[in-house]
């Protein structure tokens, strides 16, 4: 299933988007004992909303999608998304050889996952502009990123049980004010400027991701394509990062967490290729789908 949150002149709802016919099952008619916000949804858990949806009609509660608008799936998470940085090994390539860095040890492969976060405030949804203009640095860069989505919540998830816990996968920017984040030392000011996190379009369930490791993930700059990758070069998986954010901190259902971006970012460029009013930035994730922004 894909889920997607969405809204038109009723207000905002959640649905299941069908790509291939273009079309959204507005849920709150099709199932109405759902909820109809994805926080809700995803804390009734998979198989509560399996039964739900179980018998829905779908002819008579569809809407083309050219009725709607997708928003951001989760468009306020309850707290800040939790990130993953240098997790690939060609992007610490690219961050140590960039002149952005000074001290070039800050940037040796972790021996340990690096945890980070973004403030809720900062998401996006699909085709919604990213506003660039609010970094009076200039620095502004794209990382697109695999992101996973919580559904059972728990503390001390053993590496075993991790995929039990997923409720699904989507597509993140972990957009960034290069400058910022380096003079400020701590990442957090620099990646959480508001709608610096487009997220979306949908939240696939893992049902329909035969094998999340072979996923390739690419992020195109006005057609250009500037990352390619597939998830398995990550350097710590998702049950580590599931499992080391979790021996301390329960984690909740709808926690969004970003996994981490490959080679290809503007900085790793020379002279970098920050973005600029009026590209066109979309990060695809093969499986999962593809997350288009503006930047204004
Ligand atoms: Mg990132």
């Amino acid at each position: 299933m894909r889920f997607v949150t969405f809204e038109d002149v009723k207000g905002q709802r959640v649905g299941l988007h069908q790509p291939d016919n273009g079309v959204v099952i507005d849920l709150s008619r099709a199932a109405p004992r759902l909820p109809t916000d994805m926080l809700s949804l995803i804390a009734l858990g998979s198989d509560n909303i399996a039964a739900a949806c179980n018998g829905q009609s779908g002819a008579d509660v569809s809407l083309p999608d050219s009725e709607i608008r997708i928003l951001a799936p989760i468009p306020l998470p309850a707290r800040n998304i939790f990130c993953v940085g240098k997790n690939y090994h060609d992007h610490i390539d690219e961050v140590r050889a960039s002149s952005f860095v000074k001290s070039k040890t800050d940037v040796d492969v972790p021996d340990y996952p690096v945890l980070f976060t973004k403030a809720p405030s900062c998401v996006i949804g699909p085709g919604d502009t990213i506003p660039a203009h609010l970094d009076d640095t200039d620095s502004t860069d794209y990382e697109g990123e695999l992101a996973v989505i919580i559904g059972k919540g728990g503390r001390g998830i053993a590496d075993k049980d991790v995929w039990n816990h997923i409720f699904g996968y989507t597509v993140l920017n972990d957009v960034t004010a290069r400058t910022i984040q380096i003079r400020h030392g701590q990442w957090f000011l620099g990646k959480s400027i508001d709608g610096f996190c487009p997220l979306g379009p949908a939240i696939v369930t893992p049902d329909e991701i035969p094998d999340v490791q072979s996923l390739r993930l690419r992020t195109l700059v006005n057609g250009d394509v500037r990352q390619d990758t597939v998830v398995s070069n990550m350097i710590f998986d998702i049950p580590t990062i599931i499992t080391t954010l979790s021996r301390t901190i329960h984690l909740n259902p709808g926690d969004v967490i970003a996994t981490g971006t490959p080679s290809g970012v503007a900085m790793g460029f020379n002279p970098p290729k920050f973005l600029k009013k009026g590209d066109i930035v979309s990060v695809r994730i093969d499986g999962v789908g593809e997350l288009t922004n503006v930047v204004g």
